[in-house]
This record gives structure tokens, C-alpha cells and sequence, in this order.
């Protein structure tokens, strides 16, 4: 570009001082000029600037010495006054251009990756930290789409993102992308809108932080916790036989005992009736103590006791979303909530209830593991139901996973059955007993499209509602 610009100079030079043009050749030196900008700094485009007026100068005096021509010093002065002018210009935009570059290596100082995509989602900006996560140069980057560039896996639909893009101006969320190399990495990404002075959007802004290392260790904590809370259950189990055998043994040791004593009382030559009465009757007593003690131990298995309060189920689902969040990531499960407003409220176990819905929940998830994306969805729905004696309150839990073969629906809550490597079988009894005790019924069923459908009914504290006043 330099030895264009000088060859242009020279050019401009000969014409103008050795041609009979009566033309403001000199104007031409702008030329030289604008192309000097692109390429030198401040210092070198005055220097040009100035070597540019000394030519056009030098050209009027060899040309004009020994006669003055009013026309050709208005030519000579149009022509500096273009090449000032120019070249104030050029120096304005050459501050303007610095300056937004400092601003925007600022953007490269922060470990986050940034990006900036307009409206249809292709990336226009990729910062240093962008690359440094990613894999990809800005050059690489910009002018592909960030979603399938990325890879990106949403929470939520991406439809009600966006909505809520454009309604607050922000999003924030976790999501997970997949970098040049294959790595999955988790990140918080926060989203904010650029609109136009018309309020048009304009494009949109993402700061994603990594925090696949948190989650690996919150994925180990949790690990940790099911293995605690396997043994858990494991030890209680054993224990439990322990304890009916210990407890149970005793009496039935009685009735044997007692059984033979009254044979003895009735082999004799004169069997004593009254002795034998006796022992009978320490059989029957040892025969009810054995059934206290079974009914006791089932009593506790099955929490008898339980926390009688109000629930607010729509509330319940919320809480229990976040235990969730993990497993529907990993598995890329996209969760639509479909909660009815104004439901009444149930009287039961809060934690028990949570119990199931996410029993449920994760079997759905996990079932889908392996099901195309498009089918990966998972639906919690909450309504009201009319039976004849009561207002019942109806949560389903839909899947769009294999679904369970027709002739193993009926041992599907039957304790101990499972499909699963490490399962244990007990996830879906555990949540029969609990929704019965409830005085609700649970129901499982094959959807046509491929998937399961879960119903859980609980009775709600209220009439039916042609009754309702
Ligand atoms: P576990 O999860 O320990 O296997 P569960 O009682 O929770 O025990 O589930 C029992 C079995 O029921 C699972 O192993 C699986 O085969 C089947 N199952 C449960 N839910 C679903 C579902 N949504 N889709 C397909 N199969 C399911």
C-alpha cells in the first residue's frame, strides 16, 4: 500500500506540473492520503499529509513563478484546502477506531466468553475468552450460527427464552455446549438484548462462565449422597430382617415350646385338661404377640406416622425442579410445566409427595436417555378431576422414552422389579404405598406415540363441585 501510494504521488506530481491541464490535478493527492490511512498511524499520515501540500506547492511555484495566474492559485488553494480537509477526517476516524478498539480488548481482559450475535442468531463479535473456552477464532467464529456452532442445549424450549428476551431485555440460565474438540462444558449464561433507537431489536450479548467444574463436583457430592443413601437403605433393610427375626423368634419359640408341653399334659395316662388349657392359651398369646410385632415393623416401613399439612402441589413441583436440573441436562431433557392455576390444596406428606413426583421425574429422564432429541421432552402436568364423591387433584408425568413392553406393565410397581443396571426396584412401590396411604391411586400407561404416561389422583379435601357452594 505504501509503494502505491508514493507511485500515485509521483504520478500526480508529473501530471500536474508538466501537463497544460487546466485542472486542479493537486485535489488528487486526497487519494494518497485516504490510502496512507489505512496503513500508518497519526504521525505518518501527517507526514504524508504534509509531503502531499509540499508537492502541490512545489508543482504552483515551478509552474506560476514568473507568471501569476489568479486561476491557478484558486486551483493550488482548492486542491490544500481538500488535502487538510481530508486528512482531518482521516485523523478523526483513525481516534474514533482506536478508541473502540480499546474498548473492545476490555471485552478480551474478562475469562469470560463473550459473543455478540444479531437476530438470526449469527455471531458478529467473539472474544479472546470466547476463543479460549471454545476452541474457535474470532475469524473461525463470526458469520456461523451460535446455536449450531455451539450445540447448544436449552433448559427450557428455546421459544420461551426468547420471549423473555425480548420482553426484559435479559435471560439467564445454565446451557450446555459442546467446544471444537468434542468437551461438553456447562455453562451460566446471561443473555441481554440490543435494541435500536426505535426499540427494534438489535442483536444480542452472551457472557457464558464454565462451571463444569462445579457441577463435576456437585456431580460427585450427589453421587456420593445416593451411594449414602443405597447403604442407607441397604443397612435399614437388613436391620429391619434382623430385628423381625429376632423379635418374631421369641414367641414362635414359645408356641413351640408351649405346643409340646400341652402334648405332654394330653399323653398322660390321665391328661391334666386344665394344664394343657393353659398352654393353648400361652400359644394364642404368643401367636398375637408375634403379629403386634410384625404389624409394628410394618407400621414403621411404611411411616404410618405421617406429616398431616396442607400442600400446595404446583409449589411442591417447583421445589423439587432443581433436584431435577442435573439429570435432565446431562440427558438433554427439555421439562414442560403445564401447572393449572388455582388449585385447591391437598392435606398430606409434602416430602413424601415430592417423593414421588420426582421418582417419576427421573424415571422419565433417565427412560429417555437414549431416545432421539426431538422426543426427549418431558411434560408435569397438574388439573382438577370430578369423581361423584369428591374433587380429586391429578398430576401426570409424561415421557416420550421406549415406554414399558405391554406384558410387564402389571409387575411395574411390584417391589424389586427393574430393568435397570443398578436399580433397585423399590422407586415405584415405594410410591404406590405412599400415594395409597394418601388415599389416592397411581396408574401407569403406554402412550400411542412411543413413551409413558404416570397418573397420580389425590383426593382433595373438598366436595365435588355441583355439591361446592
Ligand atoms: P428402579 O428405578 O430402581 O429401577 P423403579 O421402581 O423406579 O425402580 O422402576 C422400575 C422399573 O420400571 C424401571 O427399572 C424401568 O424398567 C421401569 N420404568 C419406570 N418408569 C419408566 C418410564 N418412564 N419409562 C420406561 N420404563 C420405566
Amino acid at each position: 500500500m505504501p509503494a502505491i501510494a508514493a507511485l500515485l504521488a509521483a504520478a500526480i506530481f508529473a501530471i500536474d506540473t508538466f501537463s497544460s491541464l487546466d485542472m486542479a490535478i493537486a485535489v488528487l493527492y486526497v487519494v494518497v492520503v485516504l490510502l496512507s490511512a489505512s496503513t500508518s498511524d497519526r504521525r505518518g499520515l501527517l507526514v504524508v499529509a504534509g509531503f502531499c501540500v509540499a508537492l502541490a506547492v512545489f508543482s504552483y511555484v515551478i509552474m506560476h513563478s514568473d507568471d501569476y495566474d489568479l486561476a491557478a492559485t484558486m486551483r493550488c488553494l482548492v486542491s490544500l484546502a481538500a488535502i487538510t480537509v481530508t486528512t482531518l477526517l482521516c485523523l478523526d476516524n483513525q481516534y474514533a477506531t482506536q478508541s473502540l478498539r480499546s474498548q473492545a480488548a476490555l471485552l478480551d481482559l474478562t475469562h469470560d466468553a463473550i459473543f455478540v450475535r444479531d437476530i438470526g442468531g449469527t455471531i458478529t463479535y467473539w472474544s479472546l475468552g470466547a476463543e479460549r473456552l471454545y476452541g474457535w477464532t474470532p475469524a473461525e467464529a463470526v458469520g456461523q450460527n451460535a446455536i449450531a456452532l455451539l450445540n447448544t442445549v436449552f433448559p427450557v424450549p428455546l421459544t420461551n427464552i426468547r420471549a423473555e428476551l425480548f420482553e426484559t431485555g435479559r435471560w439467564e440460565g445454565e446451557l450446555l455446549h459442546t467446544c471444537r474438540d468434542g468437551r461438553q462444558v456447562t455453562v451460566m449464561s446471561r443473555w441481554s438484548l440490543q435494541r435500536d433507537e426505535r426499540g427494534r431489536p438489535l442483536a444480542a450479548m452472551e457472557t457464558n462462565s464454565d462451571i463444569s467444574g462445579r457441577k463435576h463436583a456437585e456431580d460427585a457430592l450427589h453421587q456420593t449422597r445416593a451411594e449414602l443413601a443405597h447403604v442407607t437403605r441397604v443397612t435399614t433393610l437388613g436391620e429391619l430382617t434382623a430385628s423381625i427375626a429376632h423379635e418374631v423368634n421369641q414367641p414362635l419359640a414359645a408356641v413351640v415350646t408351649n405346643g409340646e408341653a400341652c402334648l405332654r399334659w394330653l399323653g398322660r395316662a390321665a391328661p391334666d385338661i386344665g394344664e394343657a388349657r393353659a398352654s393353648v392359651e400361652r400359644m394364642i398369646a404368643n401367636g398375637r404377640r408375634a403379629s403386634e410385632v410384625v404389624a409394628r415393623l410394618r407400621a414403621l416401613a411404611r411411616r404410618d406416622e405421617q406429616d398431616q399439612a396442607p400442600v400446595h402441589v404446583n409449589e411442591m413441583i417447583d421445589e423439587i425442579l432443581p433436584l431435577l436440573e442435573r439429570e435432565r441436562l446431562m440427558h438433554a431433557v427439555t421439562l414442560e410445566l403445564a401447572l393449572a392455576e388455582g388449585l385447591p390444596v391437598i392435606l398430606g406428606d409434602r416430602v413424601q409427595l415430592q417423593q414421588v413426583v420426582l421418582n417419576l421425574a427421573l424415571n422419565a429422564v433417565q427412560a429417555m436417555a437414549l431416545v432421539e432429541e426431538p422426543r426427549r421432552r418431558l411434560t408435569i402436568l397438574t388439573r382438577t378431576e370430578e369423581r361423584p364423591d369428591r374433587r380429586c387433584l391429578v398430576i401426570e408425568i409424561r415421557d416420550g422414552g421406549p415406554g414399558v413392553p405391554p406384558e410387564n406393565l402389571p409387575k411395574l410397581f411390584n417391589a424389586f422389579y427393574s430393568t435397570k443396571k443398578d436399580g433397585m426396584g423399590m422407586g415405584l412401590s415405594i410410591s404406590r404405598s405412599i400415594v395409597e396411604a394418601h388415599g389416592g391411586r397411581i396408574a401407569a400407561d403406554g402412550i400411542e406415540q412411543g413413551g409413558m404416561l404416570f397418573t397420580v389422583s389425590l383426593p382433595t379435601s373438598l366436595p365435588p363441585k355441583e355439591h361446592a357452594s
